[in-house]
């Protein structure tokens, strides 16, 4: 896709369609966006009661002898309802409009309005457009690709909100590199192929330092938990770290850690529910990565320890056993009371890790962990569970903004009698309830008490069966926003 902007609407050059917005009112639609070069144009739609401006609602129109032969007509809905999301779903709405009739190149006006600021809108706008002008189709033939705009052009940006763009790109760019990664095969995006990835990057960024704990390296360390869980695949499991430095004058350090689970068939408990969507266990490592990919290409001023804990939960002769018992890095042992609460093995060894080696100042931490989330929150909000008020806020902030929305769960103490294990010091999972609230507390025994941290249930957010306004099926790429928006105000206040 390759994107430009004009600094008026006048100054844009030729395209195949220009998308011209407009409000929702109950006695007749209204043009959202000024300038009278479309008045005269929508004047009959508008009053003919055949268009009426709600959100998402769409209506092309044709046009002779102008910069573009088609007017694509685009709802926002009424101006007291509307909302930044609600600009993302409407412009994601005109994008898909654009790509039914495989429309190859697009003028974007903004709409002006007092509720909101420019800058909001401007964002709002360009990320509708972007997220959405998206399609996983490596897998498919070549005929039956999807379409998507190959020239988008966004009209009226001066100079500082052409900055909001090139931003927008950016992190949206990131977004992409994730939904490609986590819809790709499984056995197309392994531990060595998130090696690969982080050895890449590495080498683009002078900032990044990677360090990979090999099967040796973790067995001499003794992350027992993350070689359990690895030990019946072919690939041996691996820990990655990524310091991205960013500001060296600063010692201050945010530590993301991801679950990078590249398969999980539920091990020797084998999942009866179907397993047709678990490549997607990998996606917050994926996450990780698209965040530090963003950040170093935005030459973010802050540090960060990326961690991705990765191993492919197999069946085999080799496979970790229900009833068995292992040793932690940090020396607690776990009975494993189910083979398909890898997730929590996995990051327990790479929390214990960096806070022993590495003392960072603060962790998130992202894992597709529990089916548990899905039905207590559905796909509307990520699980957050966090022991400090203030990154909890600032989390919460993020996902305001950005509507990566998070919801905060309990982590009530006494969700840990649930693990009680008579075998050993910890079981990893317990009876059905309290299922997202029990793998949180689990990973809680493994965070020092006065580390800030904050977890994140991604399993409803992460992959979603359907299209949704500017998420394609599959994978969203859920968290890159977020945690770049997070970073971003992070000194907010201070
Ligand atoms: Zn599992």
């Amino acid at each position: 896709m390759h994107v430009t902007s004009t600094v008026s609407s006048e100054e844009r050059k030729g395209a195949d369609v220009v998308v011209v917005p407009v409000w929702y009112d109950k006695k007749q639609a209204v043009l959202a966006c000024k300038g009278k070069e479309f008045q005269a144009l929508v004047e009959f739609p508008l009053h003919s009661g055949d268009f009426h401006g709600k959100e998402g609602e769409t209506l092309l129109l044709y046009r002779g002898g102008s910069k573009e032969k088609r007017v694509l007509l685009v709802g926002l809905g009424g101006t007291g309802s509307c909302l930044p999301d609600s600009l993302r779903r409407a412009y994601a709405a005109a994008v898909k409009a654009l790509r039914a009739k495989k429309i190859k190149s697009a003028h974007f006006l903004f709409p002006s309005m007092e509720l909101m600021s420019r800058e909001v809108i401007c964002k709002a706008v360009i990320e509708g457009v972007l997220l959405s002008n998206y399609a996983f189709d490596a897998l498919k033939g070549e005929s039956e690709r999807a379409t998507t705009i190959d020239k988008v052009c966004f009209c009226g940006l001066d100079k500082e909100e052409n900055s909001l763009l090139k931003r927008a790109q950016t992190v949206v760019q990131s977004v992409h590199f994730v939904r490609d990664l986590v819809s790709r095969n499984a056995d197309d995006v392994n531990s060595e192929t998130l090696v690969k990835i982080a050895k890449d990057l590495a080498k683009e960024h002078a900032q990044i330092k990677a360090t990979i704990l090999d099967k040796k390296h973790l067995e001499k360390e003794k992350l027992g938990l993350i070689l359990a869980v690895g030990q019946g695949a072919e690939l041996s499991p691996v820990l990655i770290l990524l310091e991205y430095k960013g500001d060296p004058r600063s010692k201050e350090v945010t530590a993301l850690v991801g679950k990078g689970i590249t398969y999980d068939t539920g091990g020797l408990n084998i999942k009866t529910s179907g397993m047709e969507t678990m490549k997607c266990d990998m996606a917050g490592s994926a996450a990780v990565l698209g965040t530090l990919q963003a950040a170093a290409e935005l030459k973010l001023k802050k540090n960060l320890l990326c961690v991705l804990a990765v191993a492919e939960n197999a069946i085999g002769p080799k496979s970790y056993k229900p009833g068995d018992v292992f040793r932690s890095y940090c020396g607690k042992t776990v009975e494993i009371s189910n083979t398909d609460a890898e997730g929590r093995l996995v990051l327990a060894d790479a929390l214990s890790y960096i806070q022993k080696n590495h003392a960072p100042d603060r962790i998130i931490d992202l894992a597709t962990l529990t089916g548990g989330i899905v039905v207590a929150i559905g796909e509307e909000a990520t699980g957050l569970f966090c022991n400090d008020e203030e990154l909890c806020l600032a989390l919460e902030k993020a996902g305001e903004r950005t509507h990566e929305r998070v919801w905060r769960m309990p982590l009530y103490p006494e969700y840990k009698e649930l693990l009680k294990s008579s075998i050993a010091d910890i079981k990893n999972s317990g009876a059905r309830k309290a299922s997202p609230c029990q793998g949180a507390i689990f990973l809680s025994e493994f965070i020092g008490k006065k580390m800030p941290w904050a977890h994140l249930d991604i399993a409803g957010t992460a992959y979603l069966s359907e299209l949704k306004g500017y998420h394609p099926t599959y994978a969203t790429g859920v968290g890159v926003r977020l945690l770049i928006d997070f970073l971003e105000h992070l000194d907010d206040g201070k």
